[in-house]
């Protein structure tokens, strides 16, 4: 009898998954349901259409209208508001069920918002999708004042974005008062300030947000600090949580993220998970971890479906890795960049040309990085992390000069 899929949710890891389901069994029925209306996009994409760089099309995982159609997956708009592993079979939330035979989990996340007053006016706003960028959009013009809560990722990735639309943009840092402070040491988050705050982009760095308020002048944010701040519109990116709530119930374990296994499988039989939902082998440490990026997403998805087709294949692991370009200037943020209780480290600080390199290693290997304002040495610092090389009497030459990373890198691919 033909096989039954569903795939639960229709973003990078689900898509993929999707695809993969298909090559690898022609006769099975995939049915991907799309918790969004239209297209599946790739959320890594709303900044540029954002800035105006690509139309909405462009954020679109795949070009051509009819691809899921041509290749057989069924694409269903609604959302899964249960599942029920015993009748195998997941009810959805605008009636009816699907039955399955092998089910993946690949629901993403969603922005946390933090319980303070004002959350719901108008003009107040997370930035995660499509339909949030249709509410920002118009209310966008040169000049406005545009108040981002929380300075992590996503929010000094949009804050480019919004710089480029012309808004008068303030960052308010929260209670830790650094930037980006979940990749990057405070040397390098306190060189982003800097280069922001030299864009003309004001940074506020003490205080949680406890209520926002709508006066005459426009919306005002209170923080617990004392200090407050007005503006036309506020992008609250205070953290994200994983989208779990509806497998209550089911029994499948829930962490930080959905608990797997090497192969992607959920504490329950028949259900894989993937992508950001999914709490997987992080490759240098062996431990369990949501890695919130599109490429982790993407293979998470692809071995997912390889496994639930029947071919058993074993997930690698992923590497922690961000880049991020603020206002102009690149930063990287790789593995264990903390470092490791016992490692050793080599900084080089530059602060008056903005930039930095921090290696991090831990027995004999390169285990994190970060990077601020050098772009060449990218590639090179993955590969050695990802493949887990031993550095020899490299790791001394290195701790000397880090400039000499390239040379390190081929020495070692050659065993030298
Ligand atoms: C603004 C922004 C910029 C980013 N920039 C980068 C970047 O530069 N590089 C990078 O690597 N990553 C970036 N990311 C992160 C990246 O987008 C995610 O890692 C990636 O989207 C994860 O893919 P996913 O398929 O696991 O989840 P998602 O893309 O979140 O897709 C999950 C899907 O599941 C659906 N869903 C949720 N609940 C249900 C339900 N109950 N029923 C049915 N469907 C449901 C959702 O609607 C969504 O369509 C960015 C994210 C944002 C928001």
């Amino acid at each position: 009898m033909a096989r039954r899929y569903v795939v639960v949710g229709g973003g990078p890891a689900g898509v993929v998954a999707a695809e993969t389901l298909r090559r690898q069994d022609a006769t099975g029925s995939v049915t991907l349901v799309c918790g969004e209306p239209g297209p599946p996009y790739a959320r890594m994409a709303i900044p540029y259409a954002m800035s105006g760089k690509i139309d909405e099309a462009g954020t679109w995982l795949r070009k051509e209208w009819d691809h899921y159609e041509a290749l057989g997956i069924q694409l269903l708009h609604d959302r899964v508001a249960k599942v029920d592993p015993d009748a195998r079979r997941v009810v959805l939330a605008g009636g009816g069920e699907l039955p399955y035979d092998a089910l993946l989990i690949a629901t993403g996340s969603s922005p946390a918002r933090p319980r303070i007053p004002g959350l719901d006016l108008p003009g107040v706003q997370s930035c995660w999708t499509l339909e949030d960028l249709r509410r920002i959009d118009p209310m966008l013009r040169p000049g406005r004042r545009v108040l981002l809560l929380g300075a992590g990722f996503v929010s000094c990735i949009i804050l480019q974005s919004l710089v480029q639309r012309g808004a008068k943009v303030t960052v308010s840092c929260g209670s830790s008062g650094r930037m980006v402070r979940s990749m990057m040491d405070e040397t390098a988050g306190g060189m982003i300030m800097r280069w922001c705050r030299a864009k003309g982009v004001e940074v506020l760095t003490a205080g949680r947000p406890t209520a926002i308020e709508r006066r005459e002048a426009g919306l005002r944010v209170t923080l617990d600090s004392g200090q407050s701040a007005e503006a036309d519109l506020v992008i609250v990116g205070t953290g994200v949580r994983t989208n779990t709530a509806f497998l209550q119930g089911s029994g499948i374990a829930v962490e930080d993220g959905i608990v797997v296994d090497r192969y992607l499988r959920t504490s329950v039989d028949s259900i894989w998970a993937a992508g950001d939902v999914a709490q997987g082998f992080n490759c240098c440490t062996g431990l369990r971890e949501v890695h919130a990026i599109q490429p982790t997403a993407v293979e998470h998805g692809r071995v997912a479906a390889l496994n639930m087709s029947g071919t058993p294949t074993e997930f690698g692991g992923s590497l922690s890795m961000n880049t991020l370009e603020t206002l102009g200037l690149i930063s990287c943020s790789f593995g264990q960049w903390m470092g490791r209780q016992g490692g050793e480290q080599v900084r080089v600080v530059d602060q008056e040309h903005f930039r930095y390199l921090r290696l991090e290693f831990f027995d004999g290997r390169l285990v994190g990085a970060n990077t601020v304002g050098m772009t060449n040495e990218i590639g090179i610092i993955r590969g050695l992390i990802q493949t887990r090389v031993r550095l020899g009497g490299w790791l001394d030459r290195l701790k000397r000069d880090p400039s000499r990373l390239a040379e390190a890198y081929v020495a070692c691919a050659q065993g030298v």
